[in-house]
């Protein structure tokens, strides 16, 4: 029997989820179907709930249920534990629900692997403070970063979310006007740029070596990421790697086989272009 999978978010129309999914189960044949749900605000233990009942075998969650989708969980992985919000749910064979964050596992392999960017000893500065931020400050310190800042505009978000995750490394939090001093890595998990906005940055924080990376994606280059290559940053990456990452990491939990995703990456790129 085909097995089904879902992505629950809101909104939900223009979710690349489902085609990616689906080009993995073609990839490593797996019989199984992918569809995005809009659930509606304050819905979604109902709606999950309903969907796990009628056999569902697992849930990607977007914005804004990962909070939700934690608390549903009987049992979390430890850096879903550690991130308090998850974007993938898996029935296990007792009917209980497992939670995990792939987010934080898919930035960092796209940065490491599919850039070849180092981490170790560098300095990295996040910007925003929420869901996205909790999910991959563990996976990023686990790389023995020098120090990594998070700039936010509540900066007490920004705060606590250091006291959060302070025992893992050095990590602090600040307001934009806060932030001077040269990065080498700076990541834009503010969802600014859904709207065309930039967050109050000041130029100095780029040198010659910095990369530049924006969780957001789109057909063209982000606000963040053209303001970084007009200040000098040495390199640019958008959240499209990072969003093909994060399924893999989710697939492979669903059906212990890990797709490739190089060959796709360049798919969607392309498609990008002739949009
Ligand atoms: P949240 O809603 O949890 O957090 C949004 C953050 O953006 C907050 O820190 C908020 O600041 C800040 N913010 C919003 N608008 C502005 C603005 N105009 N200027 C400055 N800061 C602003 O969202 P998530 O953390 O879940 O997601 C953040 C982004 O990351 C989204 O664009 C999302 O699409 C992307 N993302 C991409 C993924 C991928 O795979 N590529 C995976 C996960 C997320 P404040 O606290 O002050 O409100």
């Amino acid at each position: 029997m085909t097995d089904l999978y879902a992505v629950f978010g809101n909104p939900i129309g223009h979710s690349k989820s489902p085609r990616i999914h689906l080009a993995f189960a073609q990839e490593t044949k797996q019989d199984l179907f992918y569809k995005a749900v809009l659930v509606p605000l304050g819905d979604f233990k109902k709606e999950a709930e309903r969907f796990f009942k009628h056999g569902g075998k697992g849930i990607n969650i977007t914005v804004p249920f990962k909070e939700d989708a934690f608390l549903l969980a009987d049992e979390r992985t430890p850096r879903a534990q550690r991130a308090q919000a998850v974007n993938t749910l898996m029935r296990l064979d007792d009917g209980r629900l497992l939670a995990d964050n792939t987010d934080g596992a898919g930035l960092v392999r796209d940065l490491t692997i599919n850039h070849q960017i180092v981490l170790k000893n560098k300095r990295i500065l996040l910007l925003g403070a929420g869901g996205a931020v909790r999910g991959v400050l563990q996976p990023l310190l686990k790389e023995a970063p020098a120090c990594i800042a998070i700039a936010n505009r509540t900066v007490s978000k920004a705060q606590q979310l250091a006291a959060d995750f302070s025992d893992l490394g050095k990590v602090s939090g600040v307001g934009f006007d806060e932030v001077n001093e040269p990065f080498d890595v700076i990541i834009n998990a503010t969802s600014a740029s859904l709207s065309g906005e930039l967050p109050p940055l000041n130029p100095t924080i780029i040198h010659d070596q910095t990369v530049c990376y924006d969780m957001m994606y789109g057909n063209a280059p982000t606000v963040f990421n053209q303001w970084c290559h007009v200040n000098g940053a040495s390199k640019t990456i958008d959240g499209l790697g990072m969003l093909i990452e994060q399924a893999a990491e989710a697939f492979f939990l669903w059906r212990g086989i890990r797709p490739s995703t190089s060959e796709l990456m360049n798919i969607l790129r392309n498609e990008r272009r002739t949009d």
